[in-house]
């Protein structure tokens, strides 16, 4: 071996080609950095069969294939880029794989969105030895030798014959092995969110994207005006993945629903989300368009700008651009909050009448975002006294419980659901000077198992009736319904959907504008 006089620094080495270095990176890449994503694989798939097998082998060529070939589109820049960048991401991997393997995350988008929005106070709660020594072991040291390592400058056409030739191997491979597609289609969203680099750097762009678009596009709406004097209180309940299927009131065999069944709540029927995934439908419920992504202003800063009271509390996230004064945010509320239950939605009831009682604003609107039965640990969304079907799924791998375990859990996501509604009720009931209204509306539902399908964000045209059949309840007070002269036998008939949430809080604070339309408005009857 010839050594490098030039560089006393350097370890003895010699220049490899370029290729070969793309070739053992991405070989590297793969087999360090995707220990989770083998362990998810072999998890869900059965090893033995044949099937197994060629599913596994797929998912590492395509894992090694997309390393080879985006790693070599760098060195058609140059070579010191892509050492740059494989020395940069090798730290970002060592990061990504301690947080995946210690908390069982994956890295996609919403993933990215809570990584990104971590407060400082709260990121200090995952420094921890084992990060240091992940960061050390598998981050830097691997930079140390990428940085070290003299590569050759590049020749472009080798470069591009090996990537056209790795994307042929690719492609041939799933089209021999097509017969794994519908796995892979099924745990796509699991996969790529553990392959690294790219599920990172992919999902933080995406994300910035969205963010970008929000905030160049907001276009205000047309001036309200008030056609009613009557002080109203308006809540508004965002639920999380709650599906109509699992409520009593929906006419489940199970009771889930023992409290607001026994109130004058009503359950709109036939009632369905407008997608079946958090952000789009939180969007999509607060547009005066219904659109998932909105470009206008939403409905809280529309009211904000036109002297209402707007309260926003939030347990969970994925809400449009916001304009209003009183943001905040479970950690914040804990603050005030006593009892057993200030880990769970009730947190967000918190102090709740005394606030609505001292605004000095004739009409209060005050959302609460729920955390609701949001999976796949539905088990820690309530309370252990809420535990009442038996026993209960504990693993986030679905598929590892029975239906009855799935099931169990998640039924007592909606009775502590029921109870959440019906301790907001109380609430309203303690404020007298105010004619009050609850909306309770998930923003989408749920598969527990149906068609082999967990979770939800299917889309929307394959989407099972499951993931977009929501519970919607309201429940006004007896001078909400004077005021409003609404009476229950209205809301009879159905379809309901999201479409109406905007133009009915609108309707039942009294307010107009162009934009409000009185066809999706539940309180206003047609005659
Ligand atoms: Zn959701």
């Amino acid at each position: 071996m010839k050594t490098d006089h030039n560089n006393l620094c350097a370890p003895e080495s010699r220049l490899i080609s370029t290729s070969w270095f793309v070739f053992v990176l991405a070989a590297a890449n793969t087999f360090i950095y995707h220990l989770p994503l083998a362990a998810y694989s072999l998890d869900n798939i059965d090893a033995i069969s044949l099937n197994g097998l060629r599913t596994l082998f797929t998912l590492l060529v395509i894992v090694y294939a997309v390393s080879v070939i985006l790693f070599f589109s760098f060195t058609l820049i140059s070579t010191h880029l892509l050492k740059l960048i494989a020395a940069i991401a090798a730290v970002g991997n060592a990061l990504a794989l301690y947080f995946i393997t210690t908390y069982q995350v994956i890295l996609d988008k919403s993933m990215m969105g809570n990584i990104l929005n971590t407060q400082t106070s709260e990121s200090a709660e995952f420094l921890h030895p084992k990060l240091l020594i992940y960061i050390i072991v598998l981050g830097i040291i691997p930079s140390w030798i990428i940085v070290r390592t003299r590569v050759e400058s590049v020749r472009r056409v080798p470069a591009l014959i090996y990537m056209t030739a790795m994307l042929g191997i690719t492609l041939a491979t799933i089209y021999v092995n097509a017969s794994t597609t519908l796995w892979f289609d099924k745990h796509s969203r699991r996969l790529g969110g553990m392959i690294v680099p790219w599920s990172y750097t992919i999902n933080s762009a995406r994300l910035l994207n969205d963010r970008f678009q929000e905030n160049v596009e907001i276009t205000l709406l047309p001036a309200i005006t008030l056609i009613a004097d009557q002080k109203s209180v308006v809540v508004l309940v965002i639920g999380e993945t709650a599906r109509a299927n699992n409520f009593s009131l929906y006419g489940y065999d199970r009771q889930t629903n023992p409290l607001i069944s026994a109130t004058d709540a009503i359950a709109l029927p036939n009632a369905k989300a407008c997608s079946t995934y958090t952000t789009a439908s939180v969007h999509c419920m607060l547009a005066h368009d219904g659109a998932p992504r909105g470009s206008t202003e939403s409905l809280p800063s529309y009211l904000q700008r036109h002297n209402i009271d707007v309260v926003w509390r939030t347990n969970n996230w994925g809400e449009p651009p916001l304009v209003v004064e009183d943001y905040v945010n479970a950690a914040q509320l804990q603050e005030n909050c006593n009892g057993p239950h200030c880990d769970y939605d009730e947190v967000l009831l918190t102090e709740l009448v005394e606030r609505i009682e001292s605004s000095d604003k004739d009409n209060v609107f005050v959302v609460l975002h729920t955390k609701g039965s949001h999976g796949p640990s539905y088990y820690t969304r309530y309370p252990g006294n809420f535990e009442r079907f038996k026993p209960v799924c504990k693993s986030v791998e679905l598929q590892k419980c029975t239906a009855a375990e799935l099931a169990n859990a998640y039924d007592n996501t909606i009775v502590y659901t029921d109870f959440f509604l019906d301790r907001t009720i109380e609430q309203l009931k303690k404020i007298q000077n105010r004619p009050a209204l609850m909306l309770y509306v998930s923003d989408h539902g749920e598969s527990l198992g149906e068609y082999g399908l967990y979770l939800h964000g299917t889309p929307n045209a394959i989407a099972p009736a499951v993931q977009l059949e929501i519970p919607f309840i309201i429940w006004m007070s007896e001078s909400f319904k004077q005021v409003n002269k609404v009476d229950s036998v209205q809301f009879k008939n159905g379809p309901y959907s999201h479409a109406n949430v905007f133009h009915s809080i609108m309707g039942a604070f009294g307010l107009r504008s162009s934009v409000y339309n009185e066809k999706l408005d539940i309180f206003n009857r047609l005659e």
